[in-house]
């Protein structure tokens, strides 16, 4: 049996569609045909060379979900029941090795053999098919499977975006939720910053500020919970630091979520704070710039608690999973395309071009 994939050849070259052998699976491996697989802003910056973490040639893709073609052996879903041909998939895009100090002490995302499909193997690293631009991908025998059958089919494409960008935001409210009532800003509305809205929203955040320079997700973003927007194109930086205080008698926000990957966003977020508040930033796939602190002046004396947040686990992925199964409409409009596997080059230059929030591809 053969799959067709994308393969990323080169740093700022076209992907090409190559064929590949699928070997027999080892005892507890799931085959599964990917139905859909998400393009992730990350993805593009593995190909234009931004990522350290790139090997090559690879096979892209990160997110997906599919349905089971054969199981090896015995497997279990996360919820504990068998899986079987046929049954519709979501899975952790990372796979942990479960043993470690990490894994044993809750936070399994920071497992040093960590690897994630679609990122850190290529298709020198068998099976060889490690990424979801693929017709079908096996599934190593330690990856966390959820069946997503309690979710209507014509659903499945919108949880594609459930294992990336809503399991590190779930993972960014583990660290910090805010209260009923209180203040949040969350810079950058792409699907990280929409699914941290309605996390915001969830937690009875009471004014939720939505800030980004492109109009189509400012109005989107109001569909995950913004009551307020700024758009960068409009506003100053001192104008939006002065709109955020005048929604909170002069004080700040109590917290501010970043999820746009850069060093000058963090920067103008941390005079978003109020004293006392939080700064959680989850929007950083890969280097970003960096900054300088004024540690008396930016962190001691406001009190000021900066969390970064790196990646997910599983328990997140199941979050978001449930946060979106309540508003399955309106995430179904973070997936602004669907194109064929064999667009995938025309599916990165619309995401580079900013036209697109989210492509999913159909192999
Ligand atoms: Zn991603
Ligand atoms: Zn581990």
């Amino acid at each position: 049996m053969k799959t067709q994939a994308q393969v990323l050849v080169a740093f700022k070259q076209p992907l090409q569609m190559q064929a590949f052998d699928l070997s027999p699976l080892g005892e507890g491996e799931v085959l599964v045909r990917v139905t859909y697989a998400g393009v992730c802003g990350s993805d593009l910056h593995m190909a234009s060379g931004e990522d350290p973490r790139t090997p090559l040639p690879i096979i892209l893709g990160h997110e997906g979900v599919g349905e089971v073609v054969e199981v090896a052996g015995e497997k279990r879903s996360v919820g504990g029941r068998t899986l079987e041909a046929g049954m519709p998939i979501l899975w952790n895009r990372g796979v942990v090795c479960g043993r470690c100090f990490f894994c044993t002490h809750g936070q399994p995302h920071l497992c040093p053999e960590r690897f994630v499909y679609g990122i850190h193997r290529g298709v020198d690293v068998p099976p060889h098919v490690n990424g979801c631009y693929s017709q079908y991908l096996p599934l190593d025998a330690r990856t966390d499977i959820l069946i997503i059958d309690d979710v209507p089919a014509e659903h499945h494409k919108t949880l594609v975006t459930a294992s990336c960008s809503g399991a590190t935001a779930a993972h960014a409210f583990d660290h910090f939720e805010p209260a009923g009532g209180e203040t949040v800003v969350v810079q950058g509305v792409g699907p990280l910053g929409c699914f941290m809205l309605a996390l915001a929203r969830d937690c009875g955040a009471e004014r939720i500020v939505a800030v980004d320079l492109a109009a189509a997700r400012l109005d989107l973003a109001r569909r995950f919970g913004a009551t307020h927007t700024l758009n960068c194109q409009e506003t100053s930086a001192q104008e939006r630091r002065q709109a955020v205080r005048d929604l909170t008698d002069g004080r700040g926000a109590d917290a501010v979520y970043e999820a746009v990957g850069k060093a000058s966003v963090v920067r103008e977020g941390l005079g978003l704070v109020r004293p006392g508040g939080r700064y959680v930033t989850a929007g950083f796939g890969q280097p970003g710039g960096t900054m300088e602190w004024d540690v008396f002046a930016d962190l001691v004396r406001p009190d000021l608690r900066y969390v970064g947040v790196w990646v997910s686990h599983t328990r997140h992925m199941e979050r978001a999973v449930a946060l979106m199964k309540r508003n399955l409409d309106d995430f179904a409009r973070m997936i602004t395309h669907t194109m064929p596997l064999a667009d995938a080059n025309a599916a990165h230059d619309l995401m580079r071009r900013g036209e697109a929030m989210k492509v999913a591809l159909e192999p």
